[in-house]
């Protein structure tokens, strides 16, 4: 089977403390099923509806990565199952957040999406937005900041990716210095994540690599 084969060509170029979060965003079930029966059970999806439809169909034991931008009348749909979501960038997401862990008691794991690239991007926090998000954060029981999540400019130039995850590497040592339980840094697609590792990533989301090219 090529995506077992991809996967274990992939963690076997992946230290073992680093989490590989298989981005199955727009592939069939059946697909996924080929990892999971390769024995892997992290994925990752961007959309709610298309995250909330396959965890309702696929088996129980795999945890499910928020990976994409989460619209806070959507927390609801994901909030009773969701293992980590990487995108949050708000105040008002946080509070929502942890309303829905309140409402199904759990406590939900989170990370703050940083945006650490030149490009212009809608989403994520700048760098010195983090610490009043976090601090904040720490005030509420159902909501945990676990660490940070960033992706670097769309570009072949290594020199640009690498100080760009130098610095979302750098904020994060900082935090978790002082608190040992924010400890998820997670940076690395396919073109980059030899990159983000070398840049202290223990958290890499990988699509293509596994599942091969998308056409969206
Ligand atoms: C799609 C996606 C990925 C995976 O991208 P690949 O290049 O296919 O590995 C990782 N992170 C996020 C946020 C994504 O949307």
């Amino acid at each position: 089977m090529i995506i077992a084969d991809n996967l274990h060509k992939l963690k076997s170029k992946i230290p073992n403390h680093v989490t590989l979060v298989a981005v199955s965003k727009t592939k069939r079930n059946d697909l996924i099923m080929n990892a999971y029966d390769a024995g892997h059970r992290v994925f990752g999806e961007n959309k709610i509806q298309e995250m909330l439809a396959k965890y309702n169909s696929l088996p129980k034991d795999i945890r499910w990565h928020m990976i994409g931008h989460v619209q806070r009348n959507k927390v609801k749909y994901i909030a009773p199952f969701v293992s980590l979501i990487h995108g949050v960038d708000s105040i008002k997401l946080i509070n929502e957040i942890n309303k829905h862990g309140i409402k199904n008691s759990r406590v939900i794991k989170c990370l703050l999406q940083v945006n650490i690239s030149k490009e212009v991007s809608k989403f994520g926090i700048s760098l010195n937005k983090i610490d009043e998000l976090y601090d904040y954060s720490l005030s509420l029981e159902n909501i945990s900041i676990k660490g940070l999540m960033g992706m670097a400019s769309y570009t072949n130039d290594k020199s640009i990716i690498n100080s760009e995850f130098n610095s979302i590497g750098l904020k994060f040592n900082d935090i978790n210095k002082i608190d040992p339980n924010f400890n998820i840094l997670s940076i690395g697609m396919s073109g980059d994540y030899e990159v983000a590792i070398n840049n202290g990533s223990n958290m890499v989301r990988i699509g293509s690599k596994i599942f091969g090219e998308r056409k969206i």
